[in-house]
């Protein structure tokens, strides 16, 4: 694929149907090779390696020896079973039962620091007990409910209603005017940003929109600005807690913008030379988005002309 962003990329079998089989999924936890990575409050325990960090992984029963029943199916790797386990609790646990195993960091951190299959698998499994923690009860019913599916299911055995882990879809997009003497790209700023940070513009699309109408509403609201064409571009799975971005590139019909002064503060048009000095770092007043934001990539893609 031509574009691989952070957090995709898990080289995991996810083993989607066979891990409803509550005999089968019996299987993986009982083969003394299956593995396990843990959690804590989000946070993934890594060591440092010649190369750098990676996950921990330790034996899935010595998992189960710290945290009893806090673990979820993350799918086959080269058909080995692979867990994740989540620690719970403000007390940071290497101070106490997964002393000496590494260290927990947090995700932004892990996702500079991780190679790209060790970030995606924890992702995924952080995506997956944020959903856990905030689902104990059935939002049909009230009542409590339990695991199914190695994590994947919960039922609720009140009323029968089956509930999935959500992912909730975000449209990102690079506005672009290109009636200029030469072309120009838009970069928005929100107040609660590092000083000099500017990214592309963002927000939730709603029920009953396509990608295209949410991507157009808010550029509208955002900036006040009429999206007249939109090229999808790529998406990433953004684990804070379970967002996919939508990325675009959203051709607009002037330059007349006005940030909203709620969610945007302040916006900047940028020709290609602009665009690249502020990827190189070099501009003198805007900063990039990090390098693991499918923002950068945005603005990369349309920086060298894609
Ligand atoms: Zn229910």
């Amino acid at each position: 694929m031509s574009h691989t962003h952070v957090f995709s990329g898990n080289p995991l079998d996810r083993s989607g149907d066979l891990r409803n089989d509550i005999a089968w999924l019996g299987e993986q936890e009982a083969n003394p090779e299956a593995l396990a990575m843990l959690l804590w409050e989000g946070r993934p325990l890594v060591e440092d390696h010649e190369g750098g960090q990676r996950l921990v992984w330790l034996a899935l029963s010595h998992g189960r020896d710290l945290v009893p029943d806090r673990d979820l199916f993350l799918g086959l790797w080269k058909g080995a079973p692979v867990f994740a386990i989540e620690f719970e609790g403000s007390i940071d646990p290497t101070s106490g039962p997964a002393g000496g195993l590494g260290q927990f960091i947090e995700m932004r951190a892990a996702a500079a620091a991780l190679p790209e299959a060790d970030v995606a698998i924890a992702g995924t499994a952080k995506s997956l007990f944020d959903w856990r923690r905030r689902h104990g009860f059935c939002a049909a019913c009230g009542k409590a409910t339990d695991q199914a599916s190695g994590g994947w299911r919960r039922v609720c055995a009140a009323c029968g209603v089956e509930h999935f882990p959500r992912v909730d879809p975000v449209v990102i997009m690079l506005p672009v005017y290109k009636g200029g003497s030469e072309p120009r790209c838009l970069l928005g700023r929100q107040a609660a940003w590092p000083e000099g940070r500017m990214s592309a513009l963002a927000g939730f699309m709603e029920p009953g929109e396509s990608i295209e109408e949410a991507c157009a509403r808010e550029v509208m609201e955002e900036a006040g600005l009429t999206v007249s064409g939109v090229v999808y571009h790529s998406s990433q799975p953004w684990p804070f807690p379970a967002q996919l971005m939508i990325g675009l590139i959203a051709e607009v019909t002037t330059e007349d913008a006005a940030p909203d002064q709620t969610e945007l503060e302040a916006v900047a048009w940028l020709t290609r030379a602009e665009a690249r000095a502020v990827l190189a770092g070099t501009h003198g007043t805007i900063h990039a988005p990090p390098p693991f934001a499918i923002a950068r990539r945005l603005l990369e893609a349309w920086a060298e002309g894609e």
